[in-house]
């Protein structure tokens, strides 16, 4: 089957054929992060549906480069150009340095998304690594007449760039509408207009994190270190820019104005991918509300909105089976539900290994169902072609799931099917779920308590005097590593030494 994706794309509002710029090349760019804090059920749901995304593009045959961010500095509270740096008062508040902020919950990020099976990007770039990069980029603004400094900040200067360009043009607002809608803020009258944004502030004498520049000692505006970080490793173009919607204005459309100002003159990147947001009875989670759920308190069921604890699988699959662009309610219900429809899928995977054994070469071949078998398993690439809709390929892999379970239970006949339908359908069912949705088995049960069940038969059996019984338990253990001691205090087990 020839599978071609298409991805929506916000930049032109609607679903386009993905073509990389340099085939077999494709570079990926993606906002991680303010590390000032632990991720919540949001920041997962940006994480796995680009995790799918770089899956997927590898699974299709290109190379993929895919750079997500962290955020350490520049990150101004209530994302305005006001305000203080959220890291810097973490730090404060936790008598830390702003760096070991910083280190603490990035290091918590990485083992939260490692849980969650999320693939690390191949490069993690830092804004206060690339304070060198985003003062070129502010140079060239400058240069090409598009910035301003007052007072040793520096500002874009966002009615001057509109006039030959359109700021606005990736979330669809007009700067008259813009303009009507914000009003001069406290503490802002450095700016010649309400929507221009700060490229370089400098810093207050109390403002720790704080470098050398042309301008003043201070530090990069939030939305500049995304456009130096990406162009630094992806080009001056690039294939795909994701992040969450909440993203996409102001701080993706400042993007786009600071690439085209610069001497990049581009949109940055080619494809624009937004991921909409988690919801809680219809209200987005996140932090500024207070309605959030943290991953560690979701995988130990330590929250009021709990009623139990979910596993990082389940949590994958609750956000795999809603269509990344659509909002995902927040419920009980829901993870449940996940939690069954993830453990039918790994099932799967069991059957299927089982089966791989009952395929017969001198079978006598049905011609309609293997039909049935292979289009079953094209629907399944369908779902994910058509904008990486997940919902509809986990729809899909049931389908095929349920034909998979009645060759199992003897519904259908295994001998009606040939070897090529069978290996179709088995490289389908485990590269989309293992592969590409990144589902992965979870230990599920305590070793521990299976091995005093076991014990409990081995007791039986010698106190029935069964002694074939007894010597089986005993070897099938050893084959896994344990040892079976009767001792005088009654049975136990231990590693083999
Ligand atoms: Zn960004």
């Amino acid at each position: 089957m020839q599978q071609k994706l298409n991805l929506y794309n916000t930049l032109t509002r609607k679903k386009e054929e993905f073509e990389p710029l340099h085939a077999p090349f494709v570079g990926m760019y993606v906002c991680g992060p303010t590390v000032y804090g632990e991720p919540h059920l949001g920041h997962a749901r940006s994480a796995v549906t680009f995790d799918v995304l770089y899956r997927y593009l590898k699974y299709l045959g290109y190379t993929v480069r895919y750079v997500r961010n962290v955020t350490d500095v520049g990150h101004l509270e209530n994302d305005a150009d006001e305000g203080e740096d959220k890291i810097q008062k973490r730090a404060k508040l936790e008598h830390l340095e702003p760096m070991e902020v910083v280190q603490h919950y990035t290091n918590i990020y990485h083992e939260e998304l490692r849980k969650l099976n999320v693939l690390p990007p191949d490069i993690e770039p830092r804004a206060s690594g690339h304070i060198i990069e985003q003062i070129e980029m502010i140079q060239e603004i400058l240069k090409n007449g598009l910035a301003y400094e007052v007072n040793g900040s520096v500002y874009f200067d966002v009615p001057a760039y509109n006039k030959g360009h359109h700021y606005g043009k990736l979330s669809g607002r007009n700067i008259d509408d813009l303009l009507s809608n914000t009003r001069a803020t406290e503490g802002q009258e450095e700016k010649r207009s309400p929507l221009d944004f700060a490229l370089w502030k400098k810093a207050s004498p109390q403002h720790i994190m704080r470098w050398p520049s042309p301008w003043s000692e201070g530090f990069p505006g939030w939305h500049l270190e995304c456009s130096a970080m990406s162009r630094k490793y992806l080009g001056i173009t690039f294939d795909i820019h994701g992040g969450g919607l909440d993203l996409m204005f102001p701080h993706h459309e400042c993007e786009i104005a600071q690439s085209q100002a610069s001497d990049s003159h581009t949109d940055a990147a080619k494809y624009w991918v937004h991921n909409n947001m988690i919801t809680v009875n219809g209200q987005k989670m996140g932090k500024s509300l207070g309605n959030f759920i943290n991953l560690s308190e979701l995988f130990s069921g330590n929250h009021a909105m709990l009623e139990e604890k979910y596993s990082p699988m389940t949590i994958r699959f609750f956000i795999l089976q809603a269509h990344y662009r659509s909002t995902l309610d927040f419920s009980n219900e829901a993870l449940q539900a996940a939690r069954k429809g993830y453990t039918k899928l790994m099932n799967g995977l069991r059957v299927l290994a089982k089966l791989s054994t009952a395929v017969e070469d001198a079978g006598t071949p049905d011609a309609q169902l293997n039909e049935e078998l292979l289009k079953l398993s094209e629907d399944c690439f369908r779902g994910m072609n058509d904008d990486l809709n997940t919902a509809r390929t986990i729809a899909a892999l049931f389908n095929l799931l349920k034909k998979i379970n009645s060759l199992y239970l003897g519904q259908l006949p295994m001998a009606a099917i040939t070897r090529g339908t069978f290996d179709t359908i088995r490289s389908t069912y485990t590269q989309l779920v293992l592969d590409v949705l990144g589902l992965q088995e979870e230990p599920s049960g305590d070793v521990e308590e299976m091995l005093e069940l076991v014990l409990g038969f081995y007791k039986e059996a010698k106190e029935t005097k069964a002694y074939d019984k007894v010597d089986h338990i005993r070897a099938e253990l050893k084959k896994q590593g344990i040892v079976i001691k009767d001792l005088k205090t009654g049975i136990d087990w231990a590693y083999e030494e």
